[in-house]
């Protein structure tokens, strides 16, 4: 039988196979998995908070007799029933939005109530109908929870109440039921703490199953700010097993890797001056740095793995196309994928200016029947060797013949699941192609390092001599008349610009919309300013084509989605404007900005905002305003928004942390790191279990 913690949820009372259907939108599936559902926060309803104390903020809990209850009309006829409550020592007012005919009268004058909620500052409505003077009153709470009291003493909770992560469905109580049927039993030593004494010894961690029951259960007066801060004992030794787990199961992926083969890819020194010679520019001392390390990892056997970080513009591609020079002289093929079908666009016409154009291939979603069908069949049968491609790539008919390098450009945006995929796509090399990733995410050393553990990693830490940072200033969109006319300044003396405009409600037609009608309006304004457009849904030629008018200076304004956030590249080009800005992220903002301070003009990036901006907006432009360093903005952007968002991993899962928070915990990283290396050669039988308890599905990854 399969052990106590692989057991189907389904031995659990009151989970059917609907709810078992439910609980894997969680990635819930087994008993183990209901355990290491973790809460996500905590509230106290052990003990009632009295109303005179009330603090805006708290989630509390209160009881009171209320006063007397009254239906008011807001705005736009909006109905609420406001309650008024109190007790011996202030008063409070419930407001509800929606409620029925026996909610009402349970609410009304003279009824006992517990209720659970958050405490807010009230708004007029509140203030003015309330009875008692002075400051009493001022304080609300929408929609709480409550009950009505009949008998005197109702029992309050014993332990803190935890919130799990939940989905449409499943709810609290079923999440709480389930959890305590499975803390009652592990109780009875059923589960096994996987993590070797000597480490637990070590940091003076609890043992497994006193830190799950504590961090499923805390007992009444644990510290509920500690707790919301993941600062307790039991939460810190979780946080730590997960951030081992996850360690585990990137370094056995990096060992999976290095023990298959690859070929090797030999370059001369003729051949490598003979590629430089072709470019229009000398390399960087970073570049040169960069593409010795990449030689001297694919010249073995075995399949390079490396990360390759620098700023917008510190030039990546050439960096590629070095490492591609290797593999076209050894015969072989190469992949480079790109995030969009621009940049694809790009990469491929900077490839066909560097190799053979006869050897370059382009692939995207947009090549459909009997063109798709001709393109495969020449890369089967390795007729072309330098296939550039979006997405398109990873699907299931592409097969390579000899594959030997695969790049992956602006890697934030696949996951690690996708890059691995790649590596099995039919090849008669029966190797793995080496693999080369590049991002222009500047990620902090530390958070790359737990992030892509399975990589080696370099940095490009120079720009191309001769550029200028690019001037960056922050207005509202009150002065975009003021914009229009800079723009126009600087369109007639032969600058060049882009108008960005950016995402409207999270859709791509009507960010496209805005594009389109902001195109015309400058057109209209600006006589003499040749402006074009460009956006997502074009067709691929279309966007190609405006591209190349805007890097022949035919157009000397090309209004743009955030289609141009990365790839396009047009040194001419100094003036950039954002317009929204505060609805990007401050990476985005870094790329978007890169586009300009290409040559070596003087650049400025205009970002304008729609008052009124809330304080960590402003901020957030404010870093802009005052770094060009890519490293400075991504540090300040992770404190801002979280390693999900910045590293795009929320969406791929390549790492989805239950407890820990890579940024927040940052400083268990190299204790973590030795555990893992400990735990591998003393404790090996301990890896599969680790990765599978915290990693569940995920574990697949490990074993691809
Ligand atoms: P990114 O790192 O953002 O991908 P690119 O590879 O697109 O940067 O390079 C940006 C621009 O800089 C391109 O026009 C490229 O040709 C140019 N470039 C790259 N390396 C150098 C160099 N060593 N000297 C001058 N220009 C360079
Ligand atoms: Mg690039």
């Amino acid at each position: 039988m399969e052990s106590f913690e692989y057991q189907s949820v389904q031995v659990l009372k009151g989970v059917g196979p609907s709810v078992a259907e439910k609980l894997t939108r969680l990635e819930i599936y087994n008993i183990q998995d209901v355990l290491f559902h973790l809460p996500l926060r905590y509230e106290d309803r052990t003990k009632i908070s009295p109303i005179g104390s009330l603090q805006a903020g708290q989630h509390v809990l209160i009881e009171g007799v209320v006063d007397h209850s009254e239906v008011k009309f807001g705005g736009r006829g909006r109905r609420s029933l406001l309650c008024h409550l109190s007790d011996n020592t202030g008063a409070v007012i419930l407001r509800f939005f929606y409620f029925n005919k026996a909610q009402q009268s349970n609410l009304s004058s003279g009824a006992k109530l517990r209720c659970f909620g958050e405490v807010r500052n009230g708004g007029r409505g509140s203030s003015r109908g309330s009875s008692q003077g002075g400051g009493l009153g001022r304080f609300e709470m929408i929609h709480p929870e409550y009950q009505v009291l009949q008998q005197k003493d109702v029992a309050v909770e014993q332990s803190l109440t935890p919130i799990y992560p939940k989905t449409e469905g499943v709810h609290q109580t079923l999440l709480k039921k389930i959890s305590d049927q499975v803390l009652q039993a592990i109780d009875q030593g059923q589960l096994i703490d996987w993590l070797p004494a000597t480490v637990i010894e070590k940091y003076q961690f609890p043992d497994l199953v006193k830190a799950l029951s504590e961090v499923h259960r805390p007992p009444k007066n644990t510290n509920v700010f500690e707790l919301n801060q993941c600062n307790s004992k039991a939460q810190q030794r979780l946080l730590f097993e997960e951030l081992v787990a996850h360690q585990l199961s990137l370094l056995q992926v990096r060992e999976k890797i290095k023990k298959t083969k690859s070929i090797k890819l030999p370059v001369t020194q003729p051949a490598y001056v003979a590629f430089k010679k072709k470019l229009s520019f000398e390399l960087t001392r970073a570049q040169e740095k960069v593409i010795a390390e990449i030689y001297a990892d694919i010249n073995k056997a075995q399949p390079m793995l490396r990360l390759v970080q620098g700023d917008v513009g510190s030039g990546k591609t050439v960096v590629a196309a070095a490492a591609t020079m290797a593999a076209i002289a050894a015969g072989q093929q190469v992949a480079i994928m790109a995030p969009t079908e621009i940049l694809a666009e790009q990469h491929f016409a900077s490839y066909k200016q560097w190799f053979d154009e006869d050897t370059c291939l382009l692939l995207t979603g947009r090549d459909k029947g009997k063109v798709r069908q001709q393109k495969l069949q020449q890369i089967l049968s390795s007729e072309r060797k330098i296939i550039v491609g979006t997405h398109a790539l990873f699907q299931n008919d592409v097969e390579f013949n000899h594959l030997a390098l695969l790049v992956v450009d602006e890697q934030h945006r696949f996951g690690v699941h996708q890059r691995l995929a790649l590596r099995e796509k039919g090849n008669k090399n029966n190797a793995a192609p080496h693999q080369l990733i590049m991002t222009a995410t500047p990620i902090p050393r530390s958070l790359a390092m737990t992030a892509y553990a399975d990589l080696d990693y370099s940095v490009i830490d120079e720009l191309p001599a001769g550029r200028k940072p690019v001037t960056t200033v922050v207005v509202s969109t009150a002065r975009r008349d003021e914009v229009i006319q800079r723009v126009e300044k600087a369109c007639l003396t032969g600058e060049q610009a882009y108008w960005v405009c950016t995402l409207v409600e999270e859709s791509e037609f009507l960010q496209c919309q805005a594009a389109e009608v902001t195109a015309e309006q400058l057109t209209t304004e600006l006589k003499g300013v040749r402006v074009g457009l460009v956006h997502g849904r074009m067709k691929a030629e279309e966007k190609q084509n405006i591209i190349q008018q805007f890097k022949n200076s035919e157009i000397d304004l090309l209004v743009a989605t955030t289609v141009i956030e990365v790839g396009v590249d047009v040194p001419n080009a100094s003036l950039m404007v954002i317009e929204n800005a505060e609805r990007l992220g401050l990476a985005q903002l870094h790329q978007l900005r890169g586009r300009v301070g290409r040559g070596g003009k003087q650049s400025a990036c205009v970002l304008m905002y729609q008052a009124p901006l809330s304080e960590t907006g402003k901020q957030r432009l404010a870093i802009l305003r005052a770094t060009n360093d890519g490293f400075k903005v991504a540090e300040k952007d992770l404190e801002l928004r979280g390693p999900g968002e910045v590293l795009g991993t929320r969406q791929t899962g390549l790492m989805q942390l239950r407890i820990a928070d890579i940024v927040r915990d940052e400083r268990w990283f190299s204790e973590v790191k030795k555990t893992s290396l400990y735990i591998i050669e003393h404790h090996p039988k301990a890896v599969q279990p680790l990765v599978r308890r915290w990693l569940g599905k995920a574990e697949r990854f490990a074993n691809v």
